[in-house]
């Protein structure tokens, strides 16, 4: 497992793991559909940052009934043409120019990694109107030219209007009538009418971004396509200056704090999380809600959003199952032993895996000699071999023939 140190602005520095793949698929998460809102050059301060939420009365109450990451930062890049694609690519990607067709073969970027759009496409073999991104009519920055993604995996772009409400007035029909699975919204208004030095301005397009993305989750609920089975998360891609609301593009918190909002039938309700996380997270947290792997990405799935009963698999229909439960794991985080309570209704073929986040077993235990009844195992925090294992999110996962059920724990040594 490869670890690198991040941090930023002479905070504390924090060992992060980072891995480069999502759990594997087929965790029975109740979100199918994603819809992703990126807010370009969003202020926190103006933001969620602000404690009367003036300008994001809507994003404030979705945030009550989601999640939202306390310290979440562009730790790369504090600008459009880099940040945008280390959205896509769970990565600080390079970007490449080519001639691009879609653009009367002009001089355009593509990102050198493969984004979220191929890796969803190529893996669960969806067609492109399955995967819409909306922005207003430019000729934006493309995906990937890699040899096993690129241009056939590429998103539906739907490039039209001029303001982020005819964006919002596309992205309404594209829900209507393509109802994809996986759908980015790109509203741009913000970080222009920033650079315009109109302070009104600027704040008066934040309250119009707010409000369109409060619009948008109505919809969803209200179209029974998306209803109960859609997460949406809603982000920057850069702040402005502490210092100058007009400018952007250095390493100032206030280029660097940007927002993170997931709400959606697996994200916990009301939750500020702790753990800080960066722009390369959010690609793998779609993968992993979606179930695909994002191989390049350097960012992992942030699991501390999701309720701690999702991802758990259902039992299929007309089986009833013997019961096992995961009843409790302590001390988390655990520093050299970690206590793993579970029950079993019935004693045979039931198992303790645990994973790291790239989805690689670390470590198994074999219930079968176990009898009916709560039982108590114990892990060291090393691997099958005895070797040490890095600091780290893991998931326990009990499982029988026909259930899982799965936790994280943190491992902190
Ligand atoms: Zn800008
Ligand atoms: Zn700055």
């Amino acid at each position: 497992m490869q670890s690198t140190f991040w941090g930023s602005h002479g905070r504390a520095v924090c060992l992060l793991i980072m891995v480069s793949l999502g759990l594997s698929s087929g965790l029975g998460y109740t979100t199918e559909r994603v819809v992703l809102v990126i807010i370009d050059g969003l202020r926190y301060s103006e933001g969620m940052g602000d404690a009367t939420h003036a300008q994001v009365p809507n994003m404030a109450a979705l945030a009550e009934q989601g999640a939202l990451v306390g310290d979440f930062q562009n730790d790369g890049f504090t600008y459009t043409s880099r940040a945008v694609p280390a959205i896509w690519c769970g990565a600080w990607t390079e970007m490449n120019t080519f001639n691009d067709p879609f653009c009367n073969g002009t001089a355009n970027s593509s990102s050198e990694l493969p984004s979220v759009f191929e890796y969803y496409r190529k893996q669960l073999d969806k067609p492109a109107e399955d995967c819409v991104y909306t922005l207003k009519n430019l000729c934006s920055w493309k995906a990937s030219l890699d040899p096993d993604y690129g241009m056939d995996y590429w998103p539906l772009y739907h490039e039209a209007g001029a303001t982020d409400t005819d964006v919002w007035h596309e992205t309404e029909q594209v829900i209507s009538g393509l109802a994809p699975h996986f759908l980015l919204m790109y509203l741009a208004d913000v970080d222009s009418r920033g650079h315009s030095g109109n302070w009104d301005d600027y704040l008066n397009a934040i309250s119009i971004a707010d409000s369109l993305v409060g619009e948008l989750w109505n919809t969803l609920l209200a179209d029974t396509a998306y209803a109960g089975k859609t997460t949406m998360l809603v982000t920057n891609d850069h702040g402005r200056h502490d210092y100058d609301f007009t400018g952007h593009g250095d390493g100032c918190l206030g280029c660097r704090h940007i927002q993170l909002l997931a709400i959606g039938p697996d994200i916990q309700s009301g939750l500020v999380s702790e753990i800080p996380r960066t722009i390369p997270d959010i690609a793998p947290t779609i993968g992993e809600l979606l179930g695909f792997t994002t191989e390049d990405a350097t960012g992992t799935a942030m699991l501390e959003l999701l309720n701690p009963t999702a991802g758990t698999e259902k039992p299929e229909g007309g089986i009833t199952p013997s019961s096992i439960a995961l009843e409790r794991l302590y001390p988390t985080p655990f520093n050299s032993e970690l206590s793993i309570e579970y029950e079993l209704e019935e004693s045979h073929q039931a198992s303790i895996r645990i994973f790291n986040l790239r989805g690689e077993q670390v470590w198994t235990s074999d219930l079968a000699s176990d009898g009916p009844g709560v039982h108590t195992l114990k892990w060291n925090g090393r691997d099958q071999n005895q070797n040490e294992l890095a600091s780290g999110i893991f998931i326990v996962q009990l499982s029988n023939q026909h259930l899982s059920h799965s936790q994280k724990v943190i491992l902190l040594k």
